[in-house]
């Protein structure tokens, strides 16, 4: 395969991640199906810098949740895939992160395929990996971790989801990055302590991870378990829980970035550290 071959067709579909925020984590791929789309279908927290990469006669439409407005839903969205497509237009619909995570791509991609709609997928760098690299957190560490779980705090109907086991990552020092998890916090870190997640073990909040205003909160899990937080922490969040946390105080290279510790005062290198 190769970039020049790639054609974005009329009457087709991209479903394009558009990456976590800062436009340079764009894919090649994305910035080539911007630049062509007819119209393209965006979601909240998509950059304007990378909206304005779209040709002038491309028609933007914003289907992202609307504070206290009726919000368009899932059905209507791949509705209107389906019919700008069939106006032989070449249609991009543009999520944060990438499309397969947390992200319903795959119900869009379902919808056009029963469709007979041709479709592309163009994945996009995930906050709980991007994220993680702008707070200065390795995503794995031969210190500490030989896996990752991504983890979403919300279910299908808003619900706390019953299907984490959170007993599985007891017993191995595995990192967890929780999707949409600021609102729930309490519950993330009490749940992981009844189940035998040691209480000490660090939390990062990272809040508008990959922007200007990046910021960092760290705190162990204890600290969150007790109290309702009332620190001013924003939206949109991810969570990350494990020993990695300890090399942002020490990795942070992000220049937009605030690190605060509500507890842990790193200094140096962990003395559990024997890789570095
Ligand atoms: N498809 C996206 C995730 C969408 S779910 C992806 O792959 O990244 C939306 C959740 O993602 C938010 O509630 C928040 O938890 C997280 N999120 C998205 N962008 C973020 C950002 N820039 N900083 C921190 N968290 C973010």
């Amino acid at each position: 395969m190769s970039l020049t071959n790639v054609r974005f067709n009329k009457g087709s579909v991209w479903l394009v991640g558009a990456g976590p925020g800062d436009p340079g984590l764009l894919t090649v791929l994305a910035v080539k199906a911007i630049k062509v789309a007819d119209i393209i279908f965006y979601d909240a927290l998509i950059d304007n810098e990378i909206l304005s990469l779209s040709k002038p006669n491309s028609e933007l439409v914003y289907v992202g949740k609307r504070a206290n407005k009726h919000s368009i839903n899932q059905l209507e969205i791949s509705n209107k895939l389906i019919a700008e497509s069939k106006q032989n237009k070449r249609v991009l619909r543009l999520k944060g992160g990438d499309p397969f995570v947390f992200g319903r791509g795959g119900e869009e991609a379902l919808a056009l395929t029963l469709n007979n709609i041709p479709f592309r997928v163009v994945p996009g760098i995930t906050v709980g990996i991007a994220g993680l690299a702008y707070a200065g957190i390795p995503a794995t560490h031969r210190d500490f971790n030989t896996s990752i779980t991504f983890i979403s705090a919300y279910g299908a109907g808003g619900e706390r989801p019953n299907t984490i086991d959170w007993k599985s990552f007891t017993n191995t020092s595995q990192l967890i990055v929780v999707y949409m998890g600021l609102q729930r916090i309490r519950w993330v870190c009490k749940e992981l302590i009844i189940q035998g997640r040691n209480k000490k073990e660090s939390i990062a909040i990272i809040s508008n991870a990959t922007y200007e205003n990046q910021k960092i909160f760290i705190t162990t899990l204890e600290y969150f378990a007790k109290k309702v937080h009332k620190e001013d922490i924003s939206s949109p969040a991810i969570l990350v829980i494990g020993q990695n946390v300890v090399l942002s105080p020490i990795l942070n290279w992000f220049k937009g970035q605030k690190t605060e510790n509500f507890q842990i005062n790193y200094k140096q290198i962990p003395k559990e550290i024997k890789h570095a």
